[in-house]
């Protein structure tokens, strides 16, 4: 995604099984190598995961 990945839009490297396509190679966004995952921000289900980050999304929106 060469500008960027849009907020609330699914990243065209995370496979069908939530698998970064990219991990492990040089390629892989600086952000995401060095991302810390959290409880916080995982929760302890993908459900979690996911209302985690539609909050932040209504929190940040211009
Ligand atoms: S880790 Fe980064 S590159 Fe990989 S699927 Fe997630 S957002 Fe995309």
């Amino acid at each position: 995604m060469p500008r960027g990945k849009p907020a609330n839009t699914r990243c065209v490297q995370l496979a069908a099984d939530f698998r970064c396509q990219l991990f492990g190679r040089p390629e892989r966004p600086a952000v995401c190598q060095t991302l810390e995952p959290s409880l916080e921000m995982c929760g302890r289900t993908a459900e979690e995961a996911h209302l985690y980050l539609l909050r932040l999304d209504l929190l940040t929106r211009p």
